[in-house]
């Protein structure tokens, strides 16, 4: 399993939110596996204690110490052969086809569709030769031996026999990523969740199917708390961790005993957005200059229109020189300094002063058109207005 933390993980904090938990039921033994093995096995299935908790803040329930890492490997290794199989026994057929008419009740929430799908646990892929029937192209991975036939029913490098890990595929390659009963069994599901993000193309789509434990609170549902789910989500805990992992247009429904989503990656990475920042700021840098050049070599006066953060912020970060002072409609600011800038403020009427060919920066995005209509007399005079979004130019 992705994101298991091995031995040591003693948690009396949240795994979705990481504040402190609270006990609600405990049990000295519970048997580590709950479904039939053969006779001569029988023995090699301990019983161990079970405690299960809730956070009062993001309402998610989870195991406190479960058991360690390695023993749970054991006995996913030792009696996989008895999982579930969709396909052969035609038991939770109905619960596939539902999750599927749940996306396809949700097509705002899928870009493209059918594009490239992976389902991370497709175990037997009967879920995938659903999405297979509506031609999408599809990937799956899982360690699961029921996992080996798909690689003839399927291009065979596009099943792999293993559990998930981002390293296995392309960086922004599926269009859908599918995780249905998978999160349940994970100390850490937004890792793995955050792991996805990577795999996906912007405005990628994630379809989650985990046990509602709302309902089997309700309920009092006898089987529901046991050794290998270490989480159980509410609608609340579901979401959190959907958007702390980077999702966004969040959709979750309760189908009873399940809870079914549909969320998105953003369309723009925010690392990407970061990179965009500094080449914007670099833009209006070089731009400046070239303009800070012509007005150098023609002796302009320039004076800067808006005496607030955004001056701020173009007179520390972006240009210094050649100002002659700082305009501002506010009364309030006239005859005073901006931080880190020696230059008084004026009131608009200062303007007047101006010659043809001086030269006024509009210094606000926010109000830019305002501003600029404003100082339409000026322009009528021969005097240079000048914008800096979305470029340097003079209006
Ligand atoms: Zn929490």
């Amino acid at each position: 399993m992705p994101g298991r933390s091995g031995e040591g993980f003693v948690n009396s904090t949240c795994n979705i939110c990481r504040r402190p938990v609270e006990i609600f039921y405990a049990q000295e033994k519970y048997p580590l596996y709950v479904r039939p093995v053969p006779a001569e096995l029988i023995e090699q299935v301990p019983s161990l204690p079970i405690c299960i908790a809730f956070c009062r803040s993001c309402h998610h329930i989870l195991q406190v110490n479960p058991p360690d890492e390695s023993l749970l490997e054991k006995v996913y290794a030792s009696f996989y052969s008895s999982y579930h199989n969709t396909t052969r026994t035609g038991i939770g057929i109905r619960q596939a086809q539902q999750f599927l008419e749940f996306l396809l009740r949700h097509p705002q929430n899928l870009k493209n569709p059918p594009g490239k799908a992976l389902e991370i646990g497709c175990s037997d892929g009967y879920f995938l030769s659903l999405l297979d029937e509506l031609k999408w192209e599809v990937y799956g991975c899982d360690p699961s031996p029921l996992t080996e036939g798909l690689k003839k029913t399927y291009d065979s490098d596009k099943i792999k026999r293993t559990f998930y890990a981002q390293k296995y595929f392309p960086q922004e390659y599926f269009d859908l990523v599918v995780l249905r009963h998978l999160l349940e069994h994970l100390p850490d599901p937004v890792e793995l969740l955050s792991q996805i993000i990577y795999n996906l193309r912007p405005e990628g789509s994630i379809a989650v199917e985990v046990p509602n434990v709302s309902h089997t609170l309700q309920h009092g549902v006898a089987g529901d708390f046991c050794h290998e789910h270490l989480s159980y989500f509410t609608v609340q805990s579901l979401s959190i961790a959907l958007r702390t992992s980077g999702f966004q247009n969040i959709i979750i429904e309760e189908e009873g005993p399940f809870l079914y989503s549909l969320a998105q990656k953003a369309k723009t990475d925010v690392g990407v957005q970061v990179e965009l920042f500094a080449q914007a700021m670099e833009r209006l840098r070089n731009e400046l200059a070239a303009f800070q050049q012509e007005w150098e070599s023609e002796n302009r006066r320039v004076f800067i229109y808006g005496a607030g953060g955004h001056t701020t912020g173009l007179l520390n970060r972006v240009m210094k020189e050649q100002v002659s002072g700082l305009i501002d409609g506010d009364p309030g600011k006239w005859g005073k300094y901006l931080p880190g800038f020696d230059k008084e403020v004026f009131p608009p009427g200062k303007l007047d002063e101006l010659k043809p060919g001086d030269v006024i920066i509009v210094s606000s995005r926010v109000f830019q058109d305002e501003i600029v209509e404003s100082l339409r007399k000026y322009v009528e005079r021969g005097i240079k207005v000048l914008i800096l979004y979305p470029n340097c130019q003079y209006i």
